[in-house]
């Protein structure tokens, strides 16, 4: 499950639901925003992953499976 925040992730969510449609995303703010500014950050599994950008968040997510 990836969580991202709609407002502060820097992550378009359906960039996100296209390139991982197999995982369930959910919205909602995830208590990082404004810590990692200027990243793409979100929680996967509930675990907080920082990326350059949402490409880089999106291998991420992908190299942790
Ligand atoms: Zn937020």
């Amino acid at each position: 499950m990836i969580k991202i925040c709609p407002s502060c992730s820097r992550i378009d969510e359906r960039m996100l639901a296209t390139k991982l449609s197999n995982e369930e995303i959910e919205l909602g703010c995830i208590d990082h925003c404004g810590e990692s500014a200027g990243k793409s950050f979100g929680l996967v599994n509930g675990i907080l992953v920082v990326a350059e950008d949402e490409e880089a968040f999106v291998l991420e997510v992908l190299t942790r499976k």
